[in-house]
């Protein structure tokens, strides 16, 4: 479905991203991946996923908290595979603490990844996008990005600041090929969300799988963690053509968590 078509999607080392990434290249993507890490296990994975699916799959290195960095990646995209058609914001910290002793590194740290990282990037996609009058935009925005929890201000307000980025692209680019939407996913179990159940474990005493169970009570109605690939799907239908008339909308893909 998406044969010819070049993706970038930022955070694609890990998780969510790296869900994403297999997802359209498995539709015949050829793919730009992004994000930290060892560099022979990226080489592994950009070699490896450019095998399985046959289609081209090159490294644009970026802090996408920088935004000088971020407009570098997508110039190097277009150059290295020829321009960009899908790009998807996905790259994301977590960071949790009451607001009162927030620390204010940690603060500038959330906005600029999750959220200006997103708009660094658009913004430098957009004018060969416009050109072309075709692209695909996805957010990666978050449960988060409709409700709030305690002690995530910094997330929660990035994740909502994102819709809001979203609504305006899309509202900018209506009249041309060219979408932009979000999705909100719930809980889903990759790096980011281990590291908040180990801590949950420790602080509480309690086994991790007792931790994780706490934690979809709380929030997940279906009390199930959903997957990279639920998420990748979603994603999928985003950038199909199945999805023309869908834009500046939220997608939840949360087992029920926003419903309450
Ligand atoms: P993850 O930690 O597994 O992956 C994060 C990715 O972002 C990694 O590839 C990492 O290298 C990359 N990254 C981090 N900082 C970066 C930076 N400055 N520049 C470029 N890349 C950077 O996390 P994940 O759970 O897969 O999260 C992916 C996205 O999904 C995030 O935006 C997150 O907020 C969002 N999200 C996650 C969940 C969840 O339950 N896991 C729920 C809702 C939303």
């Amino acid at each position: 479905m998406l044969k010819g078509k070049i993706a970038l999607v930022t955070g694609s080392t890990s998780g969510i991203g790296l869900g994403i990434a297999r997802r359209l290249a498995a539709a015949g993507a050829d793919i730009a991946l992004n994000g930290f890490g060892d560099a022979a296990e990226i080489e592994k994975l950009r070699s490896g996923l450019a095998e399985e699916f046959g289609v081209r799959v090159v490294f644009a290195p970026a802090d996408i908290g920088k935004a000088a960095e971020a407009a570098a990646m997508v110039g190097a995209v277009e150059k290295q595979l020829g321009r960009l058609d899908v790009l998807v914001n996905n790259a994301g910290i977590q960071f949790v603490s009451p607001v009162e002793s927030f620390p204010v590194e940690k603060w500038d740290a959330v906005i600029a990844i999750n959220l200006s990282g997103a708009f660094y990037a658009i913004r430098a996609a957009l004018p060969g996008m416009k050109a072309r009058g075709f692209g695909r935009i996805v957010n990666i925005s978050s449960a988060h990005g409709l409700v709030a929890s305690k002690e995530k201000s910094a997330y929660v307000t990035a994740k909502h600041g994102l819709l809001g980025l979203t609504k305006v692209v899309a509202l900018e680019n209506a009249e041309l090929d060219l979408t932009c939407n979000a999705i909100c996913p719930g809980w889903v179990l990759t790096p980011l969300v281990q590291e908040q159940i180990d801590e949950r474990a420790a602080k509480g005493g309690i086994s991790v799988e007792q931790a994780k169970r706490e934690l979809l009570g709380e929030k997940q109605p279906n009390l199930r963690f959903a997957t990279p690939e639920d998420i990748a799907e979603a994603a999928m239908y985003l950038c199909g053509p199945g999805s023309r008339a869908v834009t500046g909308i939220a997608l939840s893909v949360d087992g029920g968590w926003t419903a309450q």
